[in-house]
């Protein structure tokens, strides 16, 4: 049945793409922008009025870096709870890491996985597919294949390709393919059994320690094939100033590489592990509080190109048990928004570079048609509402998981609604 054309209108629209920010009223049919107009200037006819007053109206967030467990561990997460808690945290569209159970190493499964996704309601779905069969680092995939049946991107995601040789077909193969291959930055020799950063709340925990080094050294060699076969790769997750300083140097002599942060990373340190709370045990770990203002300062001059929140859900069950045996990671997709809101007031940066790191970034690396709301580009639109104080509750995630670092915080600003080919996929409940 086709959509009702939306009016989105009294909003302030910013698109970094456009180079827009100031009020304008958008008219959404037939699953595209139809036309950006001043306010007041598009007739309401018979179609749909989403009054935006006091919001602001930016393209569709784009999260590229989410677990959704799905399929192998659907009691963490699954396509449906985790594509509706996506769009109740402002997000337009996710793209899914394929180190579930089995893998996504194949062209049938990235297929069946796109063609569920579709039908679940939420967010939209993009899957990203293994750069390794099995994820096991020896031998590559069929990217082509994984292309031609929906594939997104490229990536072992939880493993580093420690073998130089298969990282550089991999480069090689995907860039024909036109796929981006995404890169988990863990040198996995150094410190395997490391569970928090290595520093001095290893030691008075008596944990074994992971040092800034496992992703400065695995960074390292990653821009190096870069640089020998000049094809693009985006580094994920970025934790250590070290790693980041690696990539700002690799930018400036004109390598093809990109990056993203999480949240967490940006906020908490390894002090926050306190006494073993497993709710702050992620991987890469929170690192220590220099690590932490220069990924802030990264995300300030534009070194980081994307935050993406790595949602990582977790049961109880995998939770809450002794620390050395708890899961590793945090979900995010709820608390990602309102947390970059709260930087951008730190760091006095102007919603336009929300609207960059959370949508026009990811839309350009991924070669995806949104990231804009110029007319013809898709209907995925996100409406925050940057005032609006809360305190997040884990227990109301629309999330299967309750693993959140974030439990209790007071925020200001949250998404209002979000808008999906067209269609009002969500709304707070309160509008
Ligand atoms: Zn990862």
């Amino acid at each position: 049945m086709p959509q009702r054309p939306i009016i989105v209108k009294n909003g302030r629209l910013i698109d970094p793409v456009q180079g827009f920010d100031g009020p304008a009223d958008l008219l959404l049919a037939d699953g595209r922008v139809a036309a950006v107009a001043g306010p007041g200037a598009i007739p309401a006819e018979d179609r749909l009025v989403f009054d935006a007053q006091g919001l602001w109206v930016l393209p569709g967030l784009i999260d590229m870096h989410v677990h959704l467990r799905d399929p192998g561990h659907e009691h963490k997460e699954d396509l449906v709870s985790g594509l509706a808690a996506a769009a109740a945290g402002g997000f337009c569209a996710v793209l899914a890491m394929p180190n579930t159970s089995p893998p996504v190493d194949q062209a049938d499964l990235v297929k069946s996985l796109v063609a569920r996704g579709a039908q679940a309601g939420g967010a939209r779905l993009m899957q990203s597919a293994a750069l390794t069969k099995g994820r096991l680092g020896q031998e590559l995939t069929e990217y082509d294949a994984l292309k031609r049946a929906g594939a997104a991107a490229l990536t072992d995601d939880g493993s580093w390709v420690a073998d130089a040789a298969v990282m550089r077909r991999a480069l090689d193969y995907a860039h024909v393919c036109d796929l981006l291959p995404l890169s988990h930055a863990q040198e996995p020799t150094l410190a395997p059994g490391g569970l928090i950063h290595e520093g001095r709340v290893s030691t008075r925990l008596g944990l074994p320690g992971q040092p800034a080094q496992v992703e400065e050294m695995a960074i390292f060699r990653d821009l190096a094939l870069v640089r020998l076969t000049g094809k693009p790769l985006h580094i994920c997750h970025v934790s250590t100033a070290s790693g980041l300083a690696l990539i700002r140097a690799a930018k400036a002599e004109g390598l093809p590489v990109s990056c993203e942060t999480a949240p967490h990373y940006l906020f908490l340190t390894d002090e926050d592990v306190g006494e073993y709370d497993a709710n702050f045990k992620i991987n890469p770990p929170l690192r220590a509080a220099a690590d932490r203002e220069a990924l802030r300062q990264g995300l300030a001059d534009g070194t980081i190109d994307v935050v993406a929140t790595d949602h990582a859900p977790h049961s109880s069950l995998e939770k809450e048990v002794e620390f050395s045996d708890a899961a590793f990671g945090a979900i995010g997709l709820e608390t990602a928004l309102p947390l970059t809101l709260e930087l951008l007031r730190a760091l006095a940066l102007p919603p336009s570079r929300l609207a960059e790191a959370l949508s026009a970034q990811p839309a350009k690396l991924l070669k995806l048609p949104g990231g804009t709301l110029r007319p013809g580009a898709p209907a995925d639109v996100t409406l925050v509402d940057p005032q609006e104080a809360f305190v997040y509750r884990v227990a109301e995630s629309l999330s299967k998981s309750r693993n959140s670092p974030f439990d209790g915080r007071r925020f200001q600003g949250r998404a209002a609604a979000v808008i999906v080919d067209g269609e009002i996929r969500w709304r707070r409940p309160t509008l």
